[in-house]
């Protein structure tokens, strides 16, 4: 099978654009001569970010449509690590029916904000969710409303680089993507029921990313130092694993010890994606659709029926301690 569909997207005049992915043939020769779109026109951007999230310009990929007040060279290498992600999770849930079919039959470009300013930031994210939702004091870095698909960052121009791990930045991004790629599982809206782990694992894992200049979660993740495993807080979090993190629901995953339960939470993704040669990868990746596509029943059971938690902690602890 050919990946690309190289013949079928040409003969639906699209042209592929390294980074970014298939787009239109009429978009991608804007966005070849450096333009960007705004108000519906083609414009050339200024070098410098713009002060405000109402005068960011639009920037359409393959999957995302991206709305930016960067200087056009961050906001490329944003998207860039966007389509990557994209890519990654694609190529995760491939053969996995009905999780591909979720990513293959996109109706609509997820959205994705990145605003230059902390304090535009969150203008922007509260001006287009209400209620506020809280981005947490000192402020996120970005932040996912599944619901709505739209994801909001706050990126320092200066700060982000995908050439080098940095502060905070780039794990964000790859964490609250991929709330938001997973948000195209959803049934409805609302909390998450119980088994909720199994979405902050799968974020926290993949922060690994960021040390990477090319994205491949088989190469990369499993050797990576994760931002989570690096927290003085990872060896308490193994030490205290129990079981009943499992079956939490959402609202009872954020309300407990937070900085705890994302340490388990990313210790239980690590060992179901690459323990024991990959043989529970199936039933990790499946949880992540069930837990938003059924909110009443409990995704882990359902995913894994018949595996006795208590042994299962054991070799997660056993796990853990590998990985520090
Ligand atoms: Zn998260």
């Amino acid at each position: 099978m050919d990946p690309d569909q190289t013949k079928v997207r040409t003969r639906r005049q699209e042209v592929r654009i390294p980074g970014l992915g298939w787009l239109p043939h009429e978009i991608a020769s804007q966005i070849k001569l450096g333009k960007v779109r705004v108000d519906g026109n083609w414009v050339k951007p200024g070098p410098k970010a713009l002060p405000s999230w109402q005068q960011a310009y639009e920037l359409p990929t393959e999957h995302f449509l991206i709305k930016s007040t960067l200087p056009l060279p961050k906001t490329l290498e944003l998207a860039g690590d966007l389509e990557a992600l994209w890519a990654l999770w694609a190529e995760l849930f491939e053969g996995l029916h009905p999780l591909d079919a979720f990513l293959t039959d996109l109706k609509a470009p997820l959205k994705v904000w990145i605003l230059a300013f902390t304090a535009d930031f969150a203008s922007c994210e509260s001006s287009n969710i209400p209620p506020k939702a809280a981005i947490g004091d000192p402020p996120s870095h970005g932040v996912a409303h599944t619901d709505t698909h739209q994801a909001f960052f706050s990126v320092d121009p200066t700060e982000y680089d995908p050439s080098k791990s940095t502060s905070g930045v780039r794990d964000t991004l790859f964490h609250e993507a991929t709330h938001l790629i997973h948000s195209l599982f959803q049934s409805a809206p609302g909390a998450s029921g119980p088994g909720y782990w199994c979405v902050e694992g799968s974020a926290c894992l993949v922060e690994g990313l960021r040390d990477y200049t090319s994205v491949d979660l088989n190469t990369a993740v499993s050797t990576a130092k994760h931002p989570s495993v690096q927290t003085p807080t990872f060896p308490k979090g193994l030490q205290n694993l129990s079981a009943s993190l499992l079956d939490l629901n959402q609202i009872e995953f954020g309300a407990g010890d937070q900085s705890l339960n994302y340490c388990q939470a990313m210790a239980f993704a690590h060992f179901f994606m690459y323990a024991q040669g990959g043989w529970y990868r199936r039933a990790f990746l499946e949880s992540l659709y069930l837990i938003d596509h059924d909110k009443s029943l409990n995704a882990f059971d359902h995913a894994f029926p018949g595996v006795d938690k208590k042994i299962l902690v054991e070799q997660v602890r056993t796990h853990g301690k590998k990985i520090q």
